[in-house]
């Protein structure tokens, strides 16, 4: 298919099915081709959401080795790089979550490792929850979760989930693909949004595994999709493979906005980055304290971007910024 035919059949907001992001995906990410398929991108995602762009703001609960052991992550108990659990008081949550609002954060993101105490998590959010504005987005970021805890944790005022199926899942994890779609389904079924994202991406994933991953994410009417490199934590096998290159990444990021549907608002990549933001992102996070991309204790003193830094990149990229509470998870 001509990049023209492509870009054609993009405004005509016609669906593309694996075989044509497959083709897309296969352009050098340095080429005429692509840098058209970013400007679409762009064009998109500024044309769905009136050229203002969105920040989250992820804090976590506890920093402690992993036995999921997700190769990718920072976490994982094999790689021994946290040796000891630490986790934050509720105070300290809500003075993390009370920051991020002032700051203007558009959703508030609440994570933990896959092992924190579920009941744990539902009180220290009910404490977050009650000590912040009532039209401020709250959302969860924690491991797979049955219908019930799906429902307490609409109960305790999230308005939504991330959780996202991630490339070789069950291969460079230890957790179920399917266990990782139903949690999906359940979030869904008791009026969770969700959130989620094609990552994390390496150089070793094929156009077509990211062509599938792209239509997965697309498939469940997300909040927003998007794509994110994997960053390599050093002295991990994964480091050994390496990073694809921002400009790869911000391929992606627009393949993936030009292969969902227009139906869905937002469309993420991280880490943040200007290329990402021309290239159809209209959502970043910001993040601060444990994080599974890094080494540090508190990301803020490493990877992590702020809600501040995150907006100048948008505005670096031509983007005005949302100024309300998050439009990806309203219902
Ligand atoms: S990604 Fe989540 S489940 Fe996997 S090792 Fe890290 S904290 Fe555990």
């Amino acid at each position: 298919m001509e990049i023209n035919d492509i870009l054609q059949k993009s405004r005509d907001t016609e669906p593309f099915d694996k075989d044509e992001l497959i083709e897309m995906l296969s352009f050098p990410p340095d080429s005429t081709e692509s840098y058209l398929l970013m400007a679409e991108a762009n064009r998109i995602s500024k044309e769905l959401t009136e050229n203002k762009a969105e920040v989250h703001a992820q804090f976590s609960l506890n920093l402690a080795p992993c036995a999921c052991n997700c190769s990718f992550c920072s976490f994982a108990k094999k790689y021994g790089i946290f040796e000891h659990e630490t986790e934050i008081s509720p105070e300290e949550a809500v003075s993390f979550a009370k920051q991020f609002e002032r700051d203007g954060a558009n959703a508030i993101f609440v994570m933990t490792t896959a092992n924190y105490p579920f009941s744990k998590f539902i009180e220290v959010s009910q404490e977050i929850k009650k000590n912040l504005r009532n039209e401020t987005t709250l959302i969860a970021n924690i491991g797979d979760q049955s219908l019930e805890n799906a429902k307490k944790l609409k109960q305790a005022g999230y308005a939504g989930v991330y959780h996202a199926l991630r490339l070789r899942e069950g291969i460079d994890t230890s957790l179920s693909p399917e266990n990782r779609k139903k949690s999906i389904r359940n979030f869904q079924e008791v009026g969770l949004k969700v959130g989620t994202c094609v990552e994390p991406i390496g150089p070793e994933h094929t156009n077509e595994e990211i062509a599938e991953l792209i239509l997965f994410t697309g498939s469940f009417n997300p909040s927003y999709s998007g794509a994110a490199r994997r960053i390599a934590i050093p002295g991990t096998e994964m480091a050994s493979i390496g990073m694809i290159s921002e400009l790869r990444m911000a391929q992606i990021v627009a393949v993936t906005r030009i292969g969902i549907p227009k139906t869905v608002l937002g469309n993420c990549t991280h880490e943040p980055c200007t290329l990402g933001g021309i290239a159809g992102a209209n959502l970043f996070w910001a993040e601060v304290g444990a994080n599974p991309r890094d080494i540090k204790e508190r990301t803020e003193e490493g990877r992590g971007e702020s809600v501040e830094s995150c907006r100048n990149i948008f505005r670096e990229c031509g983007w005005d910024i949302w100024e309300l509470s998050s439009r990806y998870y309203l219902s």
